[in-house]
């Protein structure tokens, strides 16, 4: 199983998978992640998105449009290590005055 495991592609580690806000109101946004390749949707085919928190868990056993970033097992590792535990909501930076 573990050989398995270790063959899967890891979404973050691709760079069509994209970080995204979604408005919350009042200038404040969740972050989410989405294929720009359109490769996550629903069953009715509509688009899925994820939040940012889950990003690290997003892995495929096989993908025809995997592009790698090129960065090592470490960005995994880091990545994980760094993701909020949960869906936090930003505050919009304020605009220049
Ligand atoms: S193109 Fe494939 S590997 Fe890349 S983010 Fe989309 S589903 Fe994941």
């Amino acid at each position: 199983m573990e050989a398995e495991r270790e063959t899967k592609i890891f979404c973050a580690n691709c760079i069509h998978c994209k970080l995204v806000p979604s408005p919350a109101g009042a200038g404040r946004y969740y972050l989410r992640v989405r294929c720009d390749a359109g490769k996550w949707r629903k069953k009715l085919g509509e688009e899925k998105i994820y939040k940012y928190c889950t990003v690290a868990r997003r892995s495929i056993d096989d993908c025809d449009c995997y592009e790698d970033m090129g960065d090592g097992p470490e960005f995994l590792r880091d990545l994980r290590t760094s993701l909020p535990a949960a869906d936090e909501l930003y505050d919009a930076p304020c605009p220049a005055r």
